[in-house]
């Protein structure tokens, strides 16, 4: 076992604090990895909030994990110390039913172990992430980072990457697709930007008119209002395909009007009951309404691969550790350009600065 500071949730009101806590030893198939940087994803703030009523505390979050390999267990075999890896949502799974087999571990019908306020198969402890020095994770769900990707923006790919990729890839988003993608935030701009690097015609949908002159120079060609009645009639029954990030309950109907033939909505944010759907909307012009979550480790290297090899980078605003709590203020308050990633060195500045110990 190793000590290992961290910041953590010790209930649902409080801020973030260091903490201090036990990562196990290696296993035969365990990586022991130190944490450069870490993605601060809305899925984070949900589950500290316990908005989902499932958050076990103290909660250390932290799904989008960019390191290099410091220890390796004796079965490992394809790292070794010093070279740079990542680690997304999950770190384990039952690696052999239907999906693990078909490389959706994500869709484990045992259920995924997620990165963190997640249990550890083994021994039923509760799973701690990326918000701290170091992480304890199994080879399989390790992923090589590519020569040419720049770790310091890489981190936001583990989970607000592959999750608008993964279902692109479903979908065939392709030259030509017209695509729209609803809420320009972390997920929406990594939407942007891939989709637009496989040749789609991509319309952001935003609340924000203020964001209207970024989502050009990330890649849309139009952008619309949602709240641009007139706007919104007039693009009714044009997309081939949405990726819809907000994250809370909303109305989908006025979204899925602007599915055009064969049209697909993918739900990717709200995780809560949405406002009714109405049947004839969805019925007209073949639409369909589905979700996505996340997606498969194979899925994952072949993200990190196409943007090292395309250099599609995520826009980072680099934070201390320190200022995590602002942060998630800010995510709230949809102030974040367009994904905050925590430079992991500055723990050190608060190693000296008083903990809570795990119980
Ligand atoms: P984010 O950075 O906060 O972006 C969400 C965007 O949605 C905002 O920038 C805003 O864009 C828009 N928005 C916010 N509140 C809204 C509201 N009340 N009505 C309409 N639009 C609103 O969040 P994120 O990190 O991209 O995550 C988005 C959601 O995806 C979260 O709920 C997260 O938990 C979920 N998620 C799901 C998966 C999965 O596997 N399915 C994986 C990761 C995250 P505009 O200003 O452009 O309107
Ligand atoms: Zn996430």
């Amino acid at each position: 076992m190793t000590t290992c500071l961290g910041f953590a949730a010790l209930d649902a009101h409080c801020a973030l604090t260091p903490f201090r806590f036990q990562r196990r030893a290696l296993r035969d198939d365990d990586i022991a990895i130190a944490i450069a940087f870490c993605g601060v994803c809305h899925s984070d703030a949900h589950q500290v909030h316990n908005d989902w009523n499932n958050t076990v505390y103290p909660c250390v979050p932290g799904h989008e994990i960019v390191g290099y390999v410091t220890d390796t267990g004796p079965k490992v075999s394809r790292f070794k110390v010093g070279d740079r890896v990542a680690v997304g949502c999950q770190v384990d799974s039952c690696l052999q039913c239907a999906p693990c087999a078909e490389h959706q571990e994500q869709l484990c019908v045992h259920g995924p172990t997620t990165t963190y306020n997640g249990k550890d198969r083994q021994t039923g402890e509760i799973t701690y992430g990326g918000y701290a020095e170091h992480i304890v994770v199994r080879e399989p769900f390790v992923l090589r980072m590519p020569e040419n990707l720049d770790p310091r923006y890489a981190a936001p790919l583990l989970c607000a990457g592959i999750t608008v990729w993964n279902p692109m890839r479903r979908y065939g988003v392709g030259k030509g697709s017209k695509v729209a993608v609803v809420g320009l935030g972390g997920l929406g701009h990594m939407a942007v930007k891939l989709a637009t690097a496989l040749g789609a015609d991509v319309t952001v949908i935003t609340t924000s008119a203020g964001k209207a002159d970024d989502a050009r120079a990330l890649g849309a060609r139009q952008v619309l209002l949602s709240s641009d009645t007139p706007g919104m009639a007039k693009a009714a029954n044009s997309f081939e395909f949405i990726i819809d990030t907000i994250p809370r309950r909303h109305d989908v109907n006025p979204y899925l009007m602007l599915l055009g033939r064969n049209g697909v909505l993918v739900l990717v944010g709200a995780i809560e009951p949405l406002e009714p759907i109405h049947g004839g909307l969805l019925i007209r012009n073949n639409r369909s309404l589905v979700g996505s979550l996340i997606g498969g480790i194979q899925a994952i290297q072949e993200l990190l691969d196409f943007c090292a090899e395309h250099q599609v980078l995520p826009d980072c605003e680099m934070i201390a550790m320190q200022d995590i709590n602002s942060a998630f203020e800010r995510l709230q308050s949809n102030d974040v350009k367009y994904r905050f990633v925590i430079d992991m060195s500055t723990l050190h500045d608060v190693a000296s600065l008083s903990s809570k110990e795990a119980p």
